[in-house]
């Protein structure tokens, strides 16, 4: 293990609004409890975009990033499990590990974790970051935005070989919230009828998920027709344009007779939220996954509320401790009932971090992914939509 700290680049971002700067950071060494990671790629989520627009406010300055996975190169002194060269995902939901719902493999809902997050900081110590200014801070008890990061050692989950660690990075937030919101959160019913609100990197694993669980019915509501159409690919058995408001008012008619048994929703719009709701049937539960702008109500008819005994949930990072939610999701994919590396549709070097930034805003693409690695490539998607590989085109 290196005692001293080293020198990294990492994508800072100084004000809310602005593009990110590529700076030489200081990184600490490990920690008893911690590992450093050389990252290989990091997915580009929406509340990062969020984050970085400043709608939930956050200590600035900070290295965004929370999908990564890479290569452990440091193994601070109690961390048991995990060795130099190991290949990990990492995770933002380590848990402390003794709390009330850590205990029950419930760690998203630790509030030791919620505070180190809230503070840009570590579960096990302070940010490892410190650039020419002074210290900065880590984003989702993680920052994946940068060419190693230092992480708690239970936010680095080990994974096997053969998984391309830009499908891992993927599976740190995107498949785990979405996979796991269907099959774990709510569970979803074999033969149930469905809709996904919001068909982007999230929504389309909601969509496998339900899929996987049996569900008979699986529509995508989404403006774009692409992402309908990915929806499609991973399992939605059809899609409906959630712009036209013929269709969603003919959706919220036959609720009451005729609704869907749950919905998913995926983005953080009090539309679709509401919409979510509205479109369940009496009983019907909608799971609410998308992250809202902070105090920012969204107005729900509570007579109907209680008289169809509708339920919402929410629903972070698959409900489920992700040491024992990637396994499952890993076990899937192994056996062909999950598409993992069908989701990465875009890779940008380091440098353009600011164009996978525009690409999300933009809804354009299912998921960009920062390829850390020495030189990176670029992967554009194909005429029909996802991942084809192509030589570097990055500046
Ligand atoms: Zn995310
Ligand atoms: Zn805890």
């Amino acid at each position: 293990m290196t005692p001293t700290p080293i020198v990294t680049r990492a994508a800072v971002l100084h004000a809310f609004g602005d593009p990110h700067r590529i700076e030489e950071v200081e990184l600490r060494a490990p920690g008893p409890d911690e590992v450093r990671v050389r990252l290989v790629a990091a997915g580009v989520c929406h509340s990062d975009v969020g984050a970085a627009d400043g709608e939930w406010g956050h200590p600035l300055p900070v290295v965004l990033g929370h999908e990564g996975a890479g290569v452990v190169e440091a193994v601070g002194a109690r961390v048991t499990g995990l060795r130099e060269g190991q290949r990990v995902m990492l995770s933002s939901a380590p848990g402390c590990g003794t709390c009330a719902h850590c205990l029950v493999g419930r760690p998203i809902r630790c509030q030791a974790s919620l505070a180190a997050m809230g503070d840009g900081r570590l579960t096990t110590g302070s940010s490892p970051i410190t650039g020419g200014r002074g210290p900065i801070a880590t984003y989702s008890l993680l920052a994946c935005f940068a060419e190693r990061a230092v992480v708690a050692a239970r936010s680095a989950i080990p994974i096997p070989d053969g998984l391309d660690l830009q499908t891992a990075a993927v599976v740190g937030c995107a498949v785990l919230t979405g996979v796991g919101a269907a099959i774990e959160t709510i569970q979803i019913p074999a033969g149930s009828r469905g809709a996904v609100i919001g068909a982007g990197g999230v929504g389309v694993n909601a969509v496998q998920g339900a899929r996987v669980r049996g569900a008979a019915e699986i529509v995508a509501l989404d403006p774009s027709p692409d992402r309908r159409e990915w929806a499609r690919r991973f399992g939605a058995t059809h899609g409906e344009d959630a712009a036209d408001p013929d269709r969603m008012a003919a959706l919220r008619a036959r609720a009451a007779e005729d609704g869907f048994d749950w919905t998913i929703v995926t983005v953080g719009v009090a539309e679709a939220i509401r919409l979510g709701v509205e479109i369940v049937r009496p009983g019907g539960t909608c799971c609410v996954v998308g992250l809202m702008p902070q105090d920012r109500p969204v107005p729900i008819d509570m007579l109907d509320l209680v008289t169809y005994e509708r339920r919402i949930v929410g629903s972070a990072y698959g409900s489920l401790t992700p040491a024992r939610l990637v396994p499952r999701i890993l076990a899937l994919h192994a056996s062909g009932a999950l598409l993992l590396d069908e989701l990465v549709s875009h890779s940008f070097p380091l440098e353009a971090i600011d164009e996978a930034f525009a690409l999300s805003r933009g809804a354009g693409g299912l998921r960009a992914v920062l390829d850390l690695t020495d030189g990176g490539r670029s992967r554009v998607p194909t005429a029909s939509g996802l991942g084809r590989s192509t030589p570097t085109t990055a500046p």
